[in-house]
């Protein structure tokens, strides 16, 4: 029986493609004693697709379920699924946000490969293995404590004005990703009482983080720094948590810059790559009141890297599928 007082999960992102890390992760949780865990979250970046810069953004990001989304290269769509399959292969329901190198498929709430469709969910989570889209959605994950979610990255600029852009973002700008993460938070104002606690699974962090700032000038200059956060998304936590607990907010995308820290009040957590080997297991915890005053926070975070694998002969074939 899953506990009411305690949330568990692993999380990984940036997969990109390399096989030998997810099996590799197949094996650490076959080999390491480690508590019982409640869920796998996903990040996204399980692929390397190179979007075009915002190829028809807003009309695929209303949702409207007449428009059809954009045509993805087969092969893509397939890889996708197979990687998915190997995360639900673990027997444990599976969160996932898409990242900027996912096909569209995957940002697609009609996907057939969302075992649960955004259509069927009524704020909580059913039980059982499944694989749940929480791309624009909410969830309950236990009494008193949601998920939020939102995929996507915006563009990575340099951290000092005037912000040069340095990498597309897909397929938000600093804009759309506000107007989407409003969508979100517009469910979360419908669907709870204000005192719930919330954590945010995103793919790109919050701006002004040092979970999303890298520098890959070997002096450190500052004028070198680049920001891969998004303004928006720390707007979104900085006023959520000033009216009620934000537990968390954990993404991926920036992989260097994997570690914790803040943003305003709420807690902020990259685990790095797994492409690197890098994942994290995080435990939540009920930790006062009771009845309507429960609130939730963060009280463990396990930083774990794989050992280096060799891949060298077979880095895109999974030996489990
Ligand atoms: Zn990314």
């Amino acid at each position: 029986m899953p506990s009411n007082s305690s949330y568990r999960f692993l999380f990984v992102s940036d997969f990109h493609c390399r096989w030998a890390q997810l099996n590799g992760l197949r094996h650490w949780l076959a080999t390491t004693p480690t508590a019982t865990l409640d869920a796998v979250w996903v990040g996204g970046d399980l692929l390397n697709v190179n979007h075009p810069r915002h190829l028809q953004p807003l009309a695929h990001l209303t949702r409207d379920p007449t428009l059809e989304p954009p045509t993805d290269d087969p092969a893509d769509v397939v890889a996708y699924q197979r990687v998915i399959a190997a995360f639900a292969s673990l027997n444990l329901p599976v969160l996932v946000v898409p990242g900027n190198h996912d096909p569209w498929y995957a940002f697609d709430p009609r996907s057939p490969l969302w075992t649960c469709q955004p259509t069927e969910l009524t704020g909580d989570l059913p039980t059982g293995p499944q694989v749940v889209s929480v791309h624009g959605h909410v969830l309950a994950l236990r009494p008193h404590l949601w998920i939020a979610g939102l995929g996507g990255s915006v563009d990575v600029v340099g951290y000092q004005p005037p912000h040069p852009r340095i990498w597309d973002g897909f397929p938000y700008d600093e804009g759309s990703m506000e107007r989407d993460l409003s969508l979100v938070v517009d469910k979360l104002v419908g669907t709870k009482s204000p005192n719930h606690t919330v954590v945010w699974l995103t793919h790109n962090g919050p701006s002004n983080c040092v979970t999303c700032e890298t520098n890959s000038d070997p002096d450190g200059r500052p004028e070198s720094r680049e920001e891969y956060g998004s303004s928006a998304l720390r707007q979104v936590l900085e006023n959520m948590s000033r009216l009620h607990p934000v537990a968390l907010n954990i993404h991926g995308h920036s992989h260097h810059a994997w570690g914790l820290g803040r943003s305003g009040r709420v807690p902020v957590v990259n685990p790095g790559a797994l492409r690197d080997g890098r994942f994290v297991i995080v435990t939540l915890s009920k930790v006062a009141g009771s009845g309507d005053s429960d609130q939730w926070m963060m009280t463990d975070c396990e930083f774990h890297r794989l050992p280096e694998p060799d891949d060298s002969s077979a880095n895109d074939e999974p030996v489990v599928s």
